[in-house]
């Protein structure tokens, strides 16, 4: 019987935030896949856990997911840690997940602590639709376009970021958008110094030309407002009539295809189309 790989979410910075199931199935697991095995160390100590842990991060993910892989098919059961969070979200654990899939293991996420949703419900923004685009790239080119492809997108947007990077990202995030879109910043969540700063991009720049950014950020930008698109007048109608003549169609079809692309009532076009 092959084992089974456990998601496990650990606390993003208040220790308490880890869950009794959290805690049991660390406890049963036959060992723990860490992304960096001195911080999970820390917090196995801090739950009186003693372990067997393997390191699975970034670099060595291509050879170690394999190994995990055939110790799961194997028998044993694996509990996969990130450094905080929930694995597999802007994480190396996704291509665990992928791994294991694949081979037909079984994969059972916790539910638990994720900087991504915290930062949402206490942003202020609109919650109902929202989209994830953990963190954009360093290379200015590739940063560039994936904001410009976000330029039209309405619902809220999620975005991982380090300190170092935070003010390249809001002035390229005030290029592609504007400096007036509303932005909250959500730091050092569940920690001691907590906040979140609802402003706009051009606010957020200002702050942080005054002030160095300092800790771990979550930044939640609101959407696009939705384009209003102005209704067809019937002068437009009317014009349109006369293009779809000259190009041959009957004075009947133009009106009923006008009609269809311009969203009027048919009789509408048929008056504006009165004097061609
Ligand atoms: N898998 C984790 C999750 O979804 O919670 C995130 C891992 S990602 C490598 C780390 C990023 O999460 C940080 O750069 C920061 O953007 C965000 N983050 C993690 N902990 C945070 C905290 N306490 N406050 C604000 N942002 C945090």
């Amino acid at each position: 019987m092959p084992g089974m790989l456990y998601l496990v979410p650990t606390p993003i910075g208040n220790l308490s935030d880890i869950s009794i199931r959290c805690k049991e199935t660390l406890e049963n697991a036959d060992f723990i896949a860490a992304e960096d095995t001195r911080v999970t160390l820390k917090l196995l100590n801090h739950l009186g856990i003693k372990k067997s842990l393997v390191s699975y991060y970034e670099h060595n993910k291509a050879f170690k997911g394999s190994v995990i892989v055939e110790r799961i098919l194997a028998g044993e059961t694996c509990a996969l840690v990130s450094d905080a969070g929930s694995p597999a979200i802007s994480d190396p654990g996704e291509d665990l997940v992928k791994e294991c899939a694949q081979a037909g293991i079984t994969v059972c996420a916790i539910p638990g602590p994720c900087a991504a949703i915290t930062a949402l419900s206490i942003s202020g923004q609109s919650t109902g639709r929202f989209c994830f685009e953990g963190f954009l790239s360093t290379a200015k080119k590739s940063r560039r376009e994936h904001l410009e492809a976000l330029k039209t997108e309405q619902r809220t947007m999620i975005f991982y970021e380090a300190p170092h990077k935070l003010l390249a990202t809001l002035e390229s995030m005030a290029e592609a958008f504007g400096g007036d879109r509303p932005i909250s910043l959500c730091r050092e969540l569940t920690k001691l110094h907590e906040e979140v700063i609802r402003t706009t991009l051009q606010g957020a720049i200002d702050l942080y030309n005054q002030q160095p950014p300092k800790g771990e950020f979550v930044l939640i930008v609101a959407g696009a407002e939705p384009v209003v698109e102005e209704a067809a007048t019937p002068e437009d109608a009317a014009k349109r009539v006369a293009q779809l003549m000259e190009s041959g169609i009957s004075r009947k079809d133009a009106i009923k295809q006008t009609a269809q692309e311009l969203n009027l009532p048919k009789n509408v076009v048929y008056d504006a189309a009165l004097n061609i």
